[in-house]
């Protein structure tokens, strides 16, 4: 089977994509299984630049294919912040917690109708050979007045889905993961890998 590294340190996000992969015919593994324990810097601009950045970095140390996800979280009323910074909200060392409880004071006073926010993911995905894609999932939702639920992971308790009248810590894995910006990514990229031979050139 071939082997398929998952550009990314955070345990949550693993999960997901190891969850959401799962019966698909490729090897997923953390860079950690793969041997390599570097933060990679996201210098890029948007969700895709930082996602291309860390998959390339992998792939220059490893020679498989790699997969990385940026993802965040954009709040209308902050102009889109946290945005690609979303990790690094409250600072280095901060705790989803913490982000949270940011986020909640930021919004203080503002109705539901203006909390409106997305979740954002971009998957690159590149190849010894050169070839390289990306793809980009959205998951829209409203910032809730206070955490609920204890899946997921980050912003998961205060992203509320009234059409579920749930946030997305609420709901079981495999339901967020059919609507989530990571799921919807993840499912555009198992379509590019049906049109393209995994194994070309490799
Ligand atoms: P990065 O992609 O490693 O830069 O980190 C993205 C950050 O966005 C995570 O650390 C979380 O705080 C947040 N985030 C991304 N996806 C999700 C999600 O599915 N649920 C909750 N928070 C998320």
């Amino acid at each position: 089977m071939r082997k398929f590294i998952v550009a990314t340190r955070n345990k949550g996000k693993l999960k997901e994509i190891q969850e959401i992969l799962r019966g698909f015919q490729v090897d997923v593994i953390s860079m950690e299984e793969a041997g390599i324990f570097k933060d990679i810097e996201e210098t890029g601009t948007t969700f895709e630049e930082n996602a291309m950045i860390k998959a390339k970095e992998v792939l220059k140390l490893t020679g498989e294919i790699v997969m990385a996800d940026d993802s965040g979280l954009e709040v209308d009323c902050l102009d889109g912040a946290p945005g690609i910074y979303s990790a690094r909200f409250a600072g280095e060392g901060a705790s989803d917690e913490d982000r949270n409880n940011k986020l909640l004071s930021m919004l203080q006073g503002v109705e539901l109708e203006k909390r409106t926010a997305r979740f954002v993911c971009a998957v690159a995905v590149v190849f010894p050979d050169g070839r390289e894609f990306t793809v980009k999932g959205i998951c829209e939702g409203y910032i809730g007045f206070e955490p609920k639920g204890t899946n997921g992971f980050g912003y998961d308790p205060l992203f509320y889905m009234p059409e579920y009248n749930m946030t997305t810590a609420q709901m079981k894995s495999e339901d967020k993961h059919k609507i989530s910006h990571r799921g919807r990514a993840l499912k555009k990229m198992v379509e590019e890998f049906k049109k393209i031979d995994l194994d070309r050139g490799i």
